[in-house]
């Protein structure tokens, strides 16, 4: 059977890959599946209206109703999910993406991205166009409701330390990209005592302030602005606003992986110990500070919501991505931007200034290429480089992690291109780049022949 749903949902360029066709058959075959009550939110594109009607159209036609939330960021959505009763969530957005483009992405009941098994039940039904038709009697209707972000955003604040956060005296740059976190972020950081410049704070679906990814190359003005403001803080949210990356007290762009292990080295300290949970390409920083801390990192396959499950599953008492995407169990199981920004808040707070607890962050050097190879090959040079690399020590949770003297390399086939992904790390520029070399000189043997 086909695919409709990639790693991020359904995504694609507007009246030409995503119409309102395509997305009144999604909505049938969502209202299908859920039949019930179902949430719809969007993030700030031009599109999203567009999308909204006509998804909400289907599920009401297949005899689900619609409650439309408005625009909200997507763990706010995945928020009143969780905790309304409701059937499951429908996020209109594609996140960090250019403005072109917009994305169809399902919530489940306990407001965890839906698992591929129930995507799999929507699509069956997309595909084979078994779309519920019920008499006029039973189709759905459509009902608003405001003030979710309000909610959200009360609830994060009760999951911090307010009055550490407040007693700080804190002056922060905040950039929402034009996005969706520009509904509820301003009004959390106000709440919690904290004075803010907002940056690229109206939402805006042409995204007029800069790209939606946190780059270091989009985030020039954030940067600039902490310098000029003096401010104890750089905060920038992706699109939807279920990522922060942060900017120091220096005006230095903060990577993922060394933000991702000043929060982990915190969590487990705040809980004694306790297991963090991450996918298998992340930084080995991470795991240096958290065994420091008397903490253990459980590695998964790369994906937010694997992790997420992984979490529940094992009470986790942190984890995440290095993109941004950070998990905080006593809030919610999925990324959450802003509750990311509050949590850095509070351990600022706490503990001094980022440039300061970054020092406790062991730096590694990155190296990442990619291999042309035909997808039919894929599983077959995936077999030959574990058996390649049999001698080392490997780890096989997603692709091929072979483990290096000084670094290692993860070899992994792409879903979505037919390409081999090869990220490798080590303690300086020459270890990483070794390993690379190593592994590539097998791969590009093996696709030789
Ligand atoms: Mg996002």
């Amino acid at each position: 059977m086909s695919k409709l749903f990639g790693t991020n949902g359904v995504r694609g360029v507007i009246n030409q890959d995503m119409t309102v066709e395509m997305a009144l058959d999604v909505g049938r075959a969502i209202g299908t599946f859920m039949m019930g009550k179902v949430a719809i939110a969007t993030d700030s594109r031009t599109s999203a209206d567009m999308l909204r009607s006509a998804v909400a159209a289907g599920m009401t036609s297949a005899g689900s109703s619609v409650v439309d939330l408005g625009m909200l960021p997507t763990p706010a959505l995945q928020y009143y999910v969780k905790h309304s009763g409701v059937k499951g969530g429908v996020m209109i957005t594609a996140s960090h993406n250019p403005p072109e483009y917009n994305g169809i992405k399902c919530v489940d009941h306990d407001g965890t991205e839906m698992p591929r098994v129930k995507e799999e039940g929507i699509e069956r039904i997309y595909f084979e166009r078994s779309f519920a038709l019920p008499g006029w009697r039973d189709v759905g209707s459509i009902s608003r409701l405001e003030g979710v972000g309000t909610s959200y955003a009360n609830a994060i604040r009760r999951s911090v330390d307010r009055s550490a956060i407040t007693e700080a005296n804190l002056n922060v740059v905040l950039d929402c990209a034009n996005g969706a976190g520009s509904v509820t972020s301003p009004g959390l950081l106000d709440s919690l005592g904290v004075r803010a410049v907002t940056l690229n704070g109206n939402p805006q679906g042409t995204f007029p302030g800069h790209p939606s990814e946190p780059t270091p190359e989009n985030l020039k003005d954030l940067m600039a602005v902490v310098k000029a403001t003096g401010a104890d803080l750089g905060i920038a949210h992706d699109g939807d606003a279920d990522r922060t990356i942060f900017v120091d007290d220096q005006g230095n762009y903060v990577y993922g992986d060394q933000s991702l292990t000043v929060v982990a080295s915190y969590m487990v300290q705040e809980n004694g110990g306790g297991i963090v949970v991450t996918p298998v390409s992340t930084s080995s920083c991470l795991e240096e500070v958290v065994k420091r801390h008397n903490g253990q990192v459980l590695y998964t396959k790369v994906g937010a919501p694997i992790v997420a499950r992984k979490m529940m599953e094992i009470g986790a008492v942190f984890g995440g991505e290095e993109n941004g995407g950070l998990i905080f169990p006593e809030h919610q199981h999925c990324r959450d931007a802003a509750m990311t920004m509050a949590k850095m808040l509070e351990i600022i707070a706490k503990k001094g200034p980022l440039s300061e607890l970054l020092k406790e962050v062991p730096r590694y050097s990155l190296d990442k290429r990619k291999l042309t190879c035909p997808d039919d090959k894929k599983e077959w040079v995936l077999e030959q480089v574990e058996v390649h690399f049999a001698e080392e020590k490997i780890d096989l949770t997603d692709g091929v992690k072979i483990y290096f003297e000084g670094g290692w390399s993860l070899v992994r086939p792409s879903g979505t291109e037919p390409i081999f992904r090869v990220y490798s790390e080590g303690k300086d520029a020459a270890t990483a780049k070794r390993c690379g070399d190593e592994c590539e000189k097998v791969l590009l043997d093996l696709l030789a022949e």
